[in-house]
């Protein structure tokens, strides 16, 4: 029975988007159409290996019929097929969330004129109708009956049962449109088209691509009549499998593109062949731009598995650490079995020897670009810097020695990143690597304890990015070069100004512990201290959590935070003109009522809220009263 069904509203929205729209890459229908045939293959085949009952293990081609007169393309596969069930679930809908990120997207795009979007969404399917007024999809999986699917990409698709000529698999005949001024869409319909097409995009598919085409011969000269051959229009040598000097960087580049759906070419494509103890192949790709669900749930990380050619799986997490998981690629290997179970594959000996080799792979390739390509390695460290950073922070350290010199950071000195490497070169033994840290860069460059680092020429770098704290203190020193915080209490002075500062607090100790006083709870302590020069005040911290661990820390989601705190200390500049009219107050009360405002002004100086800002207002306003009466 036939069964009118409606396209879900996202489907519509975007079929819809994908008829009207002038496509630029109109052409990659194909592609989408033979890469969707090749994994329903590879899962057939998959099962085959598993189950070969079930499914007995056969030859496997992707056949591409035409008729002219009709107009119409069919690609054939004898993959896994489709149910019913399944060609409504992942015809009917979109099944991939990210769809409505696809939209906007996509229109976006439009405005820029810049349709070359589409792959990356996995609306493979739906690209037929880029060029096809009607599509149909005859589908039969190897236990259960054939059905037909049908639509105009309109509104609606229809689904009905129906006679299969194969025992499983699918047959997609699309029906093209009308030529329509310079888009002559009869064109798909040559030989030198559809192969030109296979060539380019597709001639990596491990199976074979079959279509009859015109035999050249000399004989055809003489007669009207053309003769056909079946000809297979791919190489099947997958990219991967070849050697290595044979592949040019372009291919790489399309074959990234095709494979993982993206419109942009990879920033960095390496093509890693390994003979040894574990031997494997594999191609690594770093996207240049941050996939677009890269910060969703629905991000996939992990590479694609595949053995003696074979594909096993996509996403394979085990094969790439956490951190390194906006790398994209594959990887083939004669060693993994493929008698076991996905979920023992992943505790194999092998799995993990070569995962760990893929890292260090890709960490090589990433201080190479560093080395050579810089503009490259900022943008990707722009991009994907972060990570870096957490995959130090997250193994305690552990990984140091392999990740410290992939890091970038701004520094007090000019505008331009520089490396630790680059930071310790002029330094002295042991110095500190200091820093600064904070939300925003010309919040840090504000910063008060920075004066002084200024007023010297000593360079600082200055972390605003909420993991940099956490990264550094993980890795407690670079070459022996220890970190410092600017913002910690403790300063490296001279024996003498040491004395000076002493003598100041014993002078003024009724006011240190006036002013102490009245912000019990807020700090632990008032002293003076050298590291200012415009500066009245600034608020550091004892060793432990800094301000801006604290702010980060509590920024994070989650319940519990009271207990993290800082310890903080109140630093007065003695050379500020405000210390010297503080110091000449008599009355007790008057100190007091003084240290929440210092308080305040050195938080709003260091770029944090303030908590009571009424509070703040009213005494402002009290004391420029009493300055107006004088
Ligand atoms: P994608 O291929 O990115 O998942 P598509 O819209 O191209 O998105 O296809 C949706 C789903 O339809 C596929 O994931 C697959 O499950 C199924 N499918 C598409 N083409 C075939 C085919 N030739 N054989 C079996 N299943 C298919």
């Amino acid at each position: 029975m036939k069964e009118e069904k409606h396209f879900e509203a996202e489907s519509k929205q975007l079929l819809d988007l994908m008829i009207n729209s002038i496509y630029s890459e109109q052409e990659i229908f194909l592609r989408e159409l033979l890469s969707n045939a090749s994994d329903a293959i590879d899962k057939y085949r998959y099962l085959s290996l598993q189950n070969p009952d079930a499914f007995p293990s056969e030859s496997h081609q992707i056949r591409i019929d035409r008729d002219k007169k009709e107009r119409t393309i069919t690609i054939t596969d004898n993959g896994i097929g489709m149910s019913l069930e399944d060609l409504e679930k992942n015809l009917g809908t979109i099944a991939k969330s990210g769809s409505k990120e696809f939209l906007e997207k996509f229109e976006e795009a439009k405005k820029k004129d810049d349709m070359a979007i589409i792959g990356q969404f996995g609306v493979g399917f739906y690209s037929a109708f880029m060029v096809a007024d009607s599509v149909e999809v005859l589908s039969k999986p190897i236990d259960g009956d054939a059905h037909l699917f049908q639509s105009e990409g309109k509104d609606t698709y229809s689904v009905e049962d129906a006679e299969a000529p194969f025992a499983h698999g699918t047959s997609i005949k699309i029906h093209l449109k009308k030529d329509e001024g310079d888009r002559h869409y009869g064109d798909y319909l040559e030989d030198y088209r559809i192969e030109g097409l296979v060539k380019k995009y597709s001639d990596y598919i491990r199976y074979p691509i079959v279509m009859e085409v015109e035999k050249v011969s000399d004989d055809d000269k003489h007669t009207d009549k053309k003769e056909t051959e079946l000809k297979t229009l791919n190489s099947m040598i997958p990219l991967w499998k070849k050697n290595p000097s044979e592949v040019k960087e372009e291919e790489l580049k399309e074959f990234y593109k095709g494979k993982f759906g993206d419109y942009e070419e990879p920033l960095f494509a390496s093509n890693v062949h390994v003979e040894g103890l574990y031997s494997y192949q594999a191609l690594l790709f770093i996207p240049s731009h941050v996939p677009y669900d890269f910060y969703s749930e629905s991000y996939e990380q992990g590479l694609s598995l595949y053995s003696r050619g074979i594909f096993i799986q996509d996403h394979y997490k085990e094969l790439i650490p956490n951190y390194l998981r906006f790398v994209k690629g594959l990887v083939d290997s004669d060693d993994f079995p493929l008698n076991v179970s996905r979920e023992m594959l992943q505790k194999t000996p092998e799995m993990a020897k070569i995962a760990k080799n893929i890292e260090s792979k890709v960490i090589a390739e990433l201080k190479k670009a560093k080395k050579n390509e810089t503009e490259k390695y900022e943008k990707f460290f722009g991009m994907f810097g972060d990570h870096i950073k957490y995959g130090i922070y997250s193994t305690y350290g552990m990984k140091k020695d392999d990740l410290q010199d992939l890091l970038l950071f701004h520094h007090l000195g000019d505008d331009k990143l520089i490396d630790l490497e680059t930071y310790v070169k002029d330094l002295d033994k042991k110095k500190p690597i200091y820093f600064a840290s904070g939300k925003t860069l010309s919040e840090i460059k504000l910063l008060p304890q920075l004066e002084k680092y200024k007023k010297e020429g000593t360079d600082v770098l200055l972390l605003d990015k909420n993991i940099d704290e956490f990264c550094l203190m993980s890795m407690m020193e670079y070459k022996e070069h220890p970190f410092k915080d600017v913002s910690s209490e403790s300063e490296e002075v001279s024996k003498e100004k040491k004395k000076e500062l002493e003598d100041l607090s014993v002078k003024y100790r009724r006011l240190l512990d006036n002013l102490k006083e009245s912000l019990t709870g807020k700090v632990d302590d008032v002293v003076f201290s050298s590291k200012l020069v415009d500066s009245p005040v600034c608020l550091s911290t004892k060793e432990g959590l800094s301000m801006n661990a604290e702010r980060v820390l509590k920024e994070e989601p989650g319940e519990g935070k009271e207990g993290i705190k800082s310890t903080k200390v109140l630093e007065i500049n003695p050379d500020h003109a405000l210390f010297t009219s503080l110091a000449s107050i008599e009355d007790d009360e008057q100190a007091k009522s003084l240290g929440s405002v210092l308080y305040d002004e050195a938080m709003l100086l260091q770029g944090y809220e303030i908590e009571d800002k009424a509070g703040f207002v009213a005494k402002i306003n009290e004391l420029m009263v009493k300055a107006m009466k004088k």
